[in-house]
């Protein structure tokens, strides 16, 4: 059997549908937009909505202030988006359902990339006080949290998720594709970048950048992520270090019943 490789594709929910695509329409993934890389999909959720007013949110149960998006409304705008007919043939059910929560679990950049090696996700934008709890567990809804601190809706968090999606997928940044070399891709922040004029009020580009020596440039780079990740980011160098520790260091390994050695260290 064969099977066409489909665009990766992104279906938004949101109340405000003419967010997007915003700044997803414009530089690299506006073009990739444009030229067919990668597809986007924002419904609105008030056409869901089953009452004369299309009241989509209703106060929050127990009290409290501000509304709450209901679970009826959200589960049939994630069902109507499912059941698209252009849906059933191009793209699999089992797409990541995300909801963008300041509750969820904060996105890393190796979730970007799964994510960008799908099919692309269905994302729910929250508003208000947030969303009914009976949608979320009734749609098996993945939350995602682009950071300690609470937005207004979900849609400029959708537009982050989405972003940094887009710019993984193939094709879409042309040679430097790889992003190999970026922050977080092993782990560690990015060096410092310098371009023209060669000294800018008195400040130099560092001078081994400049020596043509790829080898040095590279160490120095190195070093300087290393020093960066260290000095602002002690929770990725703990993280990074708990992982590269050689072999050595780590405990050894005993069976069952076997008394560990006195001496560890290998040789
Ligand atoms: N009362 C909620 C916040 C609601 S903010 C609470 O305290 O948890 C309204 C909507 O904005 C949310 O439903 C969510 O979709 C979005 N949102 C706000 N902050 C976010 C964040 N840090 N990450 C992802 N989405 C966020």
């Amino acid at each position: 059997m064969t099977s066409t490789p489909k665009i990766w594709h992104a279906t938004v929910l949101t109340l405000f549908p003419e967010m997007f695509p915003g700044p997803l329409g414009v530089s690299l993934a506006g073009k990739a937009l444009a030229s067919g890389l990668w597809a986007l999909e924002a419904r609105d959720i008030r056409d869901s909505a089953t009452d004369r007013h299309r009241s989509v949110d209703d106060t929050p149960a127990g009290g409290g202030p501000g509304m709450v998006l209901r679970a009826d409304v959200l589960a049939a705008a994630i069902d109507a988006a499912d059941s698209a007919p252009e849906r059933q043939k191009d793209r699999p059910k089992d797409r990541p359902r995300l909801l963008m929560s300041p509750r969820g679990r904060p996105l890393t950049q190796s979730r970007v990339a799964e994510l960008a090696a799908g099919p692309g996700p269905m994302i729910v934008c929250g508003r208000f006080e947030g969303i009914d709890q009976r949608a979320i567990e009734a749609r098996g809804l993945e939350e995602v949290s682009v950071g300690d601190y609470v937005l207004s809706g979900g849609e400029v968090a959708a537009m982050a998720l989405i972003d940094a999606c887009v710019r993984l997928l193939p094709g879409v940044m042309g040679k430097v594709a790889s992003g190999a070399d970026e922050s977080f891709s092993h782990g560690l922040l990015e060096y410092p970048q310098y371009t023209r004029p060669q000294e800018f009020e008195g400040r130099p580009i560092p001078e081994i950048l400049l020596s043509g020596d790829h080898a040095r440039v590279a160490a120095w780079r190195q070093a300087e992520a290393e020093a960066l990740t260290k000095a602002r980011r002690p929770d990725l160098w703990a993280a990074r270090q708990a992982q590269t520790r050689p072999a050595q260091t780590r405990p050894v390994q005993t069976r069952p019943g076997q008394k560990r050695p006195k001496n560890t260290t290998e040789g």
